[in-house]
């Protein structure tokens, strides 16, 4: 148990810095200043004091004046730099009138003489922590309750960290590895995968757009974050302030209309634009890797006659219920896009002409024998074509055309492979 005069302290009792680098000072000071409920920070030199000010955001900076290293004037300059209203006393038993002007001008708050005097530190301490601890509980309060994420850093470490990081990192504070697994929870979505991506960043001094994504440990799921640094400046010491915004709706609304704008309505396939894209991708891949790649096109035949005898609306039927017919059959990897009207297009990465060959017969096979709603038997030409290295995209869709316009001349519902790209006048050979 504790002797009656001791206050207990809690996360709510204000927060004493206390900076001295003779030990049984410090510790006499920690002491007094326990008693009274107020939570201490030691440091035993400026340097170490600023880092732990940067860390904690403490109520009151108790300070002794001469120290090794940084030294107590220096280090309140700069936390005063940082901070108007932290309060700030001077522990010291010398106390010149250069020090007391600098002291002046750094608004330092109060001093106490040593030897350290119990009652004059704890008034100090009380008067000190009382009016200034509102407005910094308030800004916590404030930055736990913003949806971002925030945390400060000096570069190599995490100083601080606000609630919704903690509890997006389940963390209880930041710690000598959070900033590692911070850059490993959320990755940049332009594909670079290092893992020094955050470091980059502040090195940088941020990027107008740029992107992470990553699991959230509450459970909340995948969240998508644009990340903003913006660099304090505090001479020779780096503090940065990263922000990062749940953008998680907007990147799902844009993903619906980038969806929407590449994929065909009334079938569902992919569109001429996501044809042409993947295309192009594909090309550049199977002459990069040296892959094979084939493509399909196939038309409806006699599809005029469904949308005259039978009316567009069941013509329409016939498209939608083509496309489920072709999809079902194809690898998850081949792309199966409409290419315009009643004419298709499958993409097939890594397989050889023989495998895009029996594909477009298998198709061919399976459409002949189906029976579709309202329109009863169909039949499908096919024209297939395989990549040759070297080749344009448009030349290689040009000669799949080409074999698609012979499989029509030579009676319609078969597969024609298309010649070989030296062999064939690719000029005005592409209109139906
Ligand atoms: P072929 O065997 O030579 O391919 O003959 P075809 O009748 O299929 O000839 P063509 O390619 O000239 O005609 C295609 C028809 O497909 C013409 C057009 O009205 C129809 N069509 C194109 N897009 C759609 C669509 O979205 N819905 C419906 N219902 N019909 C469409
Ligand atoms: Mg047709
Ligand atoms: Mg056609």
């Amino acid at each position: 148990m504790p002797p009656a005069s001791v206050q207990p302290s809690s996360a709510e009792s204000p927060l004493a810095l206390v900076v001295e680098d003779d030990a049984i000072i410090r510790e006499d000071i920690l002491t007094v200043l326990k008693q009274v409920g107020v939570r201490c920070l030691p440091a035993g030199d400026g340097a170490e004091g600023l880092r732990l000010f940067l860390q904690h955001f403490p109520d009151l900076v108790i300070t002794d004046l001469r120290m090794p290293g940084m030294d107590g004037l220096e280090m309140i300059r700069r936390i005063r730099d940082l901070s108007d209203d932290v309060c700030i006393v001077i522990a010291s038993a010398f106390s010149d009138q250069q020090t007391l002007l600098s002291s002046i001008n750094l608004a330092v708050n109060g001093f106490v003489t040593k030897p350290i005097q119990r009652e004059e530190l704890v008034a100090l301490a009380q008067r000190c922590t009382l009016p200034g601890r509102g407005g910094r509980t308030l800004l916590r309060k404030v930055l736990d309750h913003n949806p971002d994420l925030f945390m400060t850093t000096d570069g190599e470490r995490v100083l601080y960290m606000n609630r919704p990081l903690l509890a997006f990192m389940g963390a209880d504070a930041p710690d000598d590895g959070a900033m590692r697994r911070i850059a490993e929870r959320l990755r940049p979505w332009d594909g670079q995968h290092e893992a020094e991506w955050l470091a980059r960043l502040l090195e940088q001094g941020g990027n107008d757009h740029f992107l992470v994504g990553g699991p959230s440990a509450d459970g909340t799921g995948e969240r998508t974050f644009l990340v903003r640094v913006s660099r304090l400046p505090i001479e020779d010491a780096h503090l940065f302030v990263v922000s990062f915004t749940d953008v998680t709706r907007i990147r799902e609304e844009r993903d619906f209309y980038l969806d929407l704008a590449l994929k065909d309505a009334l079938t569902g396939l992919a569109n001429r634009k996501r044809l042409d894209d993947e295309l192009k991708k594909e090309v550049w891949r199977a002459e990069r890797y040296a892959k094979e790649l084939g493509l399909i096109m196939f038309d409806i035949d006699d599809f005029k006659r469904i949308n005259d005898t039978r009316g567009h609306q069941v013509g329409d039927h016939v498209l939608a219920e083509l496309a489920g017919l072709v999809r079902d059959a194809v690898r998850r990897v081949d792309i199966v896009a409409r290419y315009g009207g009643e004419e298709f297009c499958i993409l097939a990465p890594e397989t050889s002409a023989e495998g895009v060959a029996d594909l477009a017969e298998k198709l061919r096979r399976r459409v002949e024998a189906h029976e579709f709603a309202g329109a009863g038997r169909m039949t499908v030409s096919f024209g297939v074509a395989q990549y040759f290295p070297g080749e344009s995209p448009a030349s290689l869709l040009a000669r799949a055309d080409q074999a698609l316009y012979q499989a029509k001349r030579e009676g319609k519902n078969r597969v024609v492979c298309a010649a070989d790209p030296s062999e064939i006048d690719l000029h005005g050979s592409c209109e139906d």
